[in-house]
This record gives structure tokens, sequence and C-alpha cells, in this order.
């Protein structure tokens, strides 16, 4: 028997596929579906004839490492020491994956918050792990009562990722300073903080764990070159903890992949000099209040988003079936694909609500805000 016998193909490989299947326009899966910046690209056009195709040193390329470094700075103003306490890592997904596979031991607990994006529980099993999965509230704040109650020697880890897929959910101050009141009881419960969607904030600014101090040097961060630059093919992602963590986590690492290719790490390395994330959440703020003024007049009841490039709809006064079955007849019939949310849920809670991804050209949305509309 197999570790993961009744995991089936990911939702966002079945919905895309149906997709293109269907013609249909794919709001589904979390990418972008206009060009990465032009000067991403001249910079990959004049580096691809160097010499930049060979092994990288194993924790990443030393330049790329040393700019992450000063980004970690400029952005959350703290200061690692970026040969360390970094990690690049083959997306952010290799990255989680080997964060619980470095360090959850047979039958000890992950935390998870439901929602939970779909990786987790898999890689927590892999670990021989046993995956705790406690639903957010209806407003997907976290339930800390629930979140307490779960707490005990066994619990080794709690994942949270903020901004939060699928729900564009931010934790506010408050919900980070009771997180640390929870946490000062259990010194060894390690966070695993999935930040992929750290520079997409709108209503609320993103806190990151770079920036608590009482709960950092326990924690592992993982971001996303994917997510931050629209190069989600590229796979390429990054993980800091501090140096103990680290060095564990490298062990690992270097037999898993043991470095990652190098030439999105060359090229990602010289554009960062000049790229401005703060313009991402510029770019993305458009795209979130165009489609929600384009399809508020539809049938869909619009749920808030603070981040990310996920918009929730709830479809309870167009049609009473589940939301698997509703989104597969969204394809089918109105030619738009949306992911289902009861499939983040560990007992599929469904509350007929679906996830549009709104990192589409201002044209795609507008396409098919015009099919919405028609539901
Ligand atoms: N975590 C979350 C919450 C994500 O949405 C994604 C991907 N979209 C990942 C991790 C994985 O990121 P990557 O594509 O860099 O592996
Ligand atoms: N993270 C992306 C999403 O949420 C998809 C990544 C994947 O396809 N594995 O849609």
């Amino acid at each position: 028997m197999s570790k993961l016998p009744n995991v089936t193909s990911s939702i966002f490989s079945v919905m895309s596929q149906l997709a293109n299947e269907h013609g249909a326009i794919n709001l589904s899966q979390g990418f972008p579906n206009f060009p990465a910046d032009e000067q991403l690209l001249q910079i990959s056009e004049r580096l691809v004839h160097g010499n930049i195709h060979q092994y990288t040193p194993m924790a990443g390329l030393p330049s790329l490492m040393e700019k992450i470094g000063k980004l970690t700075f400029q952005y959350y103003h703290r200061n690692i020491n970026s040969s360390t306490e970094l990690l690049i890592t083959a997306g952010a997904t290799q990255g989680i994956y080997t964060a619980i596979n470095t360090f959850v031991n047979k039958g000890e607990e992950v935390i998870l918050l439901d929602p939970s994006y779909d990786s987790y529980e898999p890689s927590v099993i892999m670990a021989g792990g046993v995956p705790v999965r406690i639903s957010l509230n209806d407003d997907y704040s976290p339930d800390f009562n629930r979140i307490e109650a779960a707490l005990s020697p066994k619990t080794k880890m709690i994942i949270i990722n903020n901004p939060h897929n699928p729900t564009g959910r931010i934790w506010t101050e408050s919900e980070f300073e009771v997180l640390e009141s929870l946490l000062e009881k259990h010194p060894q419960i390690l966070i695993l903080g999935d930040e992929v969607y750290e520079y997409i904030s709108f209503s609320q600014p993103h806190i990151s764990f770079h920036t608590r101090p009482k709960l950092v040097e326990r924690t592992i961060i993982a971001s996303s070159f994917g997510k931050s630059l629209h190069v989600t093919g590229w796979k390429i992602g990054y993980l800091i903890a501090p140096e103990n963590l680290m060095n564990e986590i490298k062990k690992v690492h270097q037999f898993l992949v043991f470095s990652v290719n190098s030439f999105s790490q060359h090229i990602i390395s010289e554009y960062l000099d000049i790229v401005d994330f703060h313009a991402i959440s510029k770019m993305y703020l458009q795209k979130r209040d165009l489609f929600r003024e384009l399809i508020k007049d539809s049938r869909f009841e619009l749920l808030p988003c603070d981040g990310t490039y996920f918009q929730l709809v709830n479809y309870q006064n167009i049609s009473k079936q589940n939301d698997v079955d509703f989104s597969r007849e969204l394809i089918a019939k109105h030619g738009v694909a949306a992911i289902p949310l009861s499939v983040f849920y560990k007992d599929g809670t469904d509350r007929n609500v679906l996830r549009f991804c709104f990192a589409k050209t201002d044209e795609t949305l507008i396409e098919a805000a015009k099919k919405l509309k028609r539901v």
C-alpha cells in the first residue's frame, strides 16, 4: 500500500483540465494569465547564453540569497543572516513539504486551519504525522477556543497561511497577540507561516511572522516568487527560519532536490534590484475592484477579500447543488471555471461558496463577468 492511498488529482488540476475541455474561462487554478514583467523577460534573454546553467550551491545562489536578506529587511525590518537562515526551494510547495518532513515525527500532531491549502495534509501524512484540522470561524477568522483545545504535548507544528488562500482573509494584530499568548505555554510547537501572498494585501496590512519577535524564533516562513513575480511555472520560492531550524531543514532539502534550478535564481537575483513589490498589491487591488464591480449585480454574493488574488462568492441564491456539482455545471453550462471551497475542509463542509482567481487580464475578467451575470 502507498502512503497516500486516498489522494486523487488535486482540485486545481481537475478544474483546469475541465476548463480546457469545455473551452471555459479558467478562474479556478491560481495563476496569472498575463505575461511577467517585460524587464524580467529581458533579463532572462540577456542571461540565457551566460554561464548560469550548472548547479548552484545547495542552499541557493549567494547573490540571490543576499538580496532576499535585503528584501526582508526592507519590507519587515528584520535582519536575517542570509547564508544561514535562508533556503531557496522549488516553489513554496517543496519548502513546505521539506519543513514538515524535517520536524514532524511519527504520531506528532500538526494543526491545520480549514479551509486549508491542499498540500499541507499529504505532507504531514508523508512524515507520519497526524493532521489535526480545525475549521476557521464563519467569517474565516481563527477560532482560538478550538485551537487552544487542540494544543497538547503531542502538537509539533501549527500551519498558518496569511494572507489566506482560499478565503483572501488577513490576520489582525489582535489575532497575532492571542496566538502569542496561547503558544507561550507550548514552547515545543513550531509555526510554519505560509506567506506566499505576502505582497498582495488590500484593506488590511499583511502582518508577517518576520515582525513578531515573540514567535519568530520558532517560525519557518515560506515565500514564493511564483506568486510575487507572476511566474508560477518557474517553481521558485524560499524558506526563512532561525539557524538551528534551518540547519535541520537543509539536511532534508539536500537529498530531496539538492539545489533549485539555477536559471531562475540568476534571473530573479538581478530582477530584485529593480522590482517594486508594493506595485503588485496596487495592480491586484485594481483587478479585485474591477471583478467585484463587474459581478456585483449578478446573483452571486461577494464575500470580503483583504488580500491574495482570490475572490469568494456565495451562490445560495442561485442553486442548492453542492459546490463541486455546481462548479462542474458552471464550467459546462456557463463557461467559467471556479474552485469549490468544500475541498479545502476535512469533512467537506459545503457552504455554497466558490473561489474565483482574479489574477487575469481585464479582458478575461470582463468576459467572465458577462457569463457570470447570466447565471
Ligand atoms: N501555499 C499556498 C497558500 C498557495 O496558494 C500556493 C500556490 N499557489 C503554494 C503554497 C505553493 O506555491 P508554489 O507554487 O511556489 O509552490
Ligand atoms: N496555489 C494555486 C491555487 O491555489 C494552485 C497551485 C497548484 O495548482 N498546485 O490555485
